[in-house]
């Protein structure tokens, strides 16, 4: 990649740093000059940062003050193409450049001043004794996969001091040595024949495997059924854009899925590929972007933000599960990483696949008019047949009071287990109960920082805010008017139906998949993988399981509280239901035996319910559109939602009023405003929030005029104003 402007010693050049300035600064090219593209270290002020030659100097200042470059970085520059989509990027969804060059350099010791560390992998001793800590160590290296790490981050996952570590190393269980140069990927063989594939898996593999070689941009919408073999069919595009020497990005929800994928990518190509994400260490993530930029990774599997790292030529960007919400990210810069791969594409000329059972409106509405490719796949694989799906009409059970298991779902479960199958029970709610009311002064508990009830998790014996992560212990009295032993649970989580389940079944083996009960991501995989082998008889999960697993001998799902997200005034509470009702109901009968779904309603006549029972995919998906048409909501208009936020309620009220006062730059573009209203969760972490939602026609200059009208007032004390274009609830 060479480039073409090069500066020679002393020129001025313009560079971005990550320091959260408003603009570029000007530097001087430091000896042997530098390119555009370079990765640099400047001084500012006092400190060194870290930055990227951005273009020409812009002068017009006293030149003698300009300070040189301190050097170059030894990693590849940044690319014509991530420059541009950095830009675009940040244009669209109003982040500043140093914000969206953090995004771009999230890996460690990129630094010259990155000193050369001492780290550890295990060896080949055993330990003269096992003691705790020890048996922590060897477990904390093992959920690395083998990756060498730091004393530090063995003493952290391992909850260890570094004199445990030296004692291991004495007795060569662990081995020092220096950090490895880092080192390329192995090589992944994509000539490696994949499995067989049926006619429709082979057409729609043919479809995306053309252009890859070409630089073409393309976005297509792979939807099939659960189970129907979207990813044999995408691992095939894979296939071919390594063999045409580009690389590929699959992006996946949920870091408990990408073991299985890992061994699948293994399986397919001889080699696991680079993986990015939270759970990997600090030493892998500096190694896979410097791959990923030098090319020694071909293939990278990750989350959201491994879009941002430094590909050289990208081929194919595979958004699995598109239509999940954990693809918007919601801190710090706001986007949506399905939406942001389908720019960086066309930057680049690579082609995106978006695959789901359950696409997202925007994504089908794309499809719809021709702007995405579409492709279906409406038949599972093999001998799986979709599940039966059917309602249980709750006005019409028998349920003592608090319990949630109808006597027709328990005798469902009870044929299931007597099968020698599996069931799961579904309910997306995280704790035991999400209500405790005192019986003597009928007050809820809440949590004192955030507008939100706290909750019974009645397993850690704890209090928690689901907003803020706020614990406490369960107290015997209550906190408003002290009277003891009166505090009841009201309704049910997941803990509560596990509770109710064990007593049901008392033969069956129970076990709960909820995130917080888990401490370690591998103590999660260790779960779904015991339940896939058939280490349990009854599962009871929140949305967690409705994410892509595959559980062989699970052939029935019962939905606890299929009317849960239909409630409230959001309009995409109809998309979100049937998408994840749709979903869980897709882990039942995977593999060769027949499975089902029943809903528990007390609406089966909800268009929602009734859709979802009578597998009219299409059109539900059409109704919701035309209902969104009518009301130019997206994907027909464009939205932009506005939170302020501050410690004082009336403070925030008022910047909310006056910005609804003034909104000439939004009567400009003929955008409607709404609000300001207390945001759908008031207040967080002691922080007092409203909304306000911008409605426009999809060809208004959206954000330009919503940055013009929400920086119209300087923000004054600990008020914060957060910018949020297409936002997920409106
Ligand atoms: P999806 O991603 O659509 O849910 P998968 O690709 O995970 O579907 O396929 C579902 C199951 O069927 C997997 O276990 C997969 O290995 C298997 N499968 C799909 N297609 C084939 C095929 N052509 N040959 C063998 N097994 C297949
Ligand atoms: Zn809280």
């Amino acid at each position: 990649m060479t480039r073409q402007d090069i500066f020679p010693p002393g020129a001025l050049v313009s560079v971005l740093t990550t320091q959260p300035l408003d603009r570029f600064l000007d530097y001087k090219a430091p000896e042997g000059g530098c390119s555009v593209g370079d990765f640099v270290e400047v001084p500012l002020g006092p400190r060194r940062v870290l930055g990227v030659v951005w273009g020409p100097g812009q002068g017009g200042y006293d030149l003698a003050k300009v300070r040189p470059i301190f050097g170059r970085l030894d990693v590849a520059p940044m690319t014509e193409d991530m420059q541009t989509f950095l830009t675009r990027a940040g244009d669209y969804t109003l982040t500043p450049m140093h914000a969206m060059l953090s995004l771009a350099t999230r890996a460690p010791g990129l630094g010259h001043s990155e000193s050369r560390r001492k780290v550890y992998r295990l060896g080949h001793g055993e330990p003269d004794r096992m003691t705790d800590a020890r048996a922590r160590v060897l477990d904390a290296m093992e959920d690395f996969g083998g990756a060498a790490l730091t004393q530090s981050e063995i003493a952290q996952a391992a909850g260890v001091s570094g004199s445990v570590i030296k004692g291991l190393v004495k007795q060569g269980v662990l081995e020092e040595t220096e950090t490895p140069r880092d080192l390329p990927y192995p090589v992944l063989d994509p000539a490696r024949p994949g499995k067989p594939l049926t006619g429709d898996q082979a057409d729609a593999a043919a479809r995306l495997s053309v252009g890859l070689a070409e630089a073409d941009y393309g976005t297509t919408l792979l939807q099939g059924v659960t189970g129907s073999g979207k990813t044999e069919v995408y691992l095939e595009a894979v296939a071919a854009c390594l063999k045409a020497g580009r690389q590929a990005l699959v992006l996946l929800p949920e870091i408990a899925l990408t073991a299985e994928f890992l061994t699948r990518v293994e399986e397919r190509f001889g080699a696991r590929p680079a993986e990015w994400h939270s759970g990997i260490t600090q030493t892998e993530r500096r190694r896979c972007w410097k791959m990923v930029g030098q090319g020694g990774a071909q293939l990278v599997v990750g989350a959201r933000s491994a879009l941002f790292l430094p590909f050289r030529d990208l081929g194919l960007i595979v958004v699995d599960e598109e239509h999940d919400t954990s693809y918007k990210q919601e801190d710090g810069a706001i986007y949506s990483a399905r939406d942001m791969a389908v720019l960086r594409a066309a930057i680049c000329g690579a082609r995106v696949v978006l695959a789901s059972a359950t696409p997202s409106l925007e994504s089908w509405v794309n499809a719809e008019t021709g702007k995405y490719d579409k492709l279906v796949l409406t038949a599972r694989y093999g001998a799986a047949v979709l599940p039966e799906m059917a309602a249980i009409d709750m006005r019409a059970e028998d349920l003592a009071p608090s319990t949630w298991l109808s006597p027709s779902l328990r005798q469902a479960v009870q044929a299931r287990l007597a099968a020698g199958e599996q069931a799961l029970l579904f309910l997306n709610r995280r704790g035991y109960a999400p209500v405790t009311l005192c019986r003597a002064c009928g007050q809820q508990i809440g949590c004192e920082h955030c507008d939100a009830r706290m909750v019974e998790h009645r397993f850690q014996k704890r209090l928690i805010c689901h907003q803020c992560g706020e614990s406490r212990p369960l107290p015997d009295a209550c906190p408003s008017c002290k009277v003891e032993g009166k505090l009841a649970a009201v309704g049910p989580g997941v803990e509560r139906v596990a509770e109710e389940a064990i007593a049901a079944f008392p033969e069956a083996r129970v076990a709960v998949l909820s995130s917080d009960l888990y401490g370690s991501a591998r103590a999660l995989k260790e779960q779904i993988g015991a339940i896939a082998a058939g280490e349990a008889d009854v599962i009871i999960g929140t949305q967690l399981v409705a994410k892509g697993h595959n559980f062989p001998l699970l052939t029935l799902v019962g939905v606890i509280d299929a009317d849960l997200g239909l409630q409230g005034s959001d309009l995409r509470a109809a998309e979100r239901t049937f998408q994840l009702i749709r979903q869980v109901a897709g882990r039942a009968g995977r593999a060769d035996r027949p499975g089902q779904a029943l809903l528990q309603t007390f609406q089966p006549e909800h268009p929602v319910i009734k859709a979802i029972l009578s597998g009219a995919d299409e059109s539900f998906w059409r109704a919701e559109a035309a209902e969104r048409r009518a009301l130019s909501m997206p994907p027909f208009g464009r939205m932009a939602g506005i939170v302020i936020s501050g410690p004082d309620l009336a403070q925030v009220f008022d910047l909310g009023n006056a910005l609804a006062r003034q909104n000439g730059p939004l009567a400009a573009i003929g955008a409607e405003l709404y609000g300001p209203a207390p945001a759908p969760i008031a207040r967080i972490r002691g922080r007092h929030r409203v909304r306000l939602l911008v409605k426009a026609a999809r060809s208004a200059p959206l954000q330009a005029a919503v940055a013009q009208w929400a920086g119209q007032f300087p923000l004054r004390g600990d008020l914060r104003l957060r910018i949020d274009i297409d936002p997920q609830s409106f």
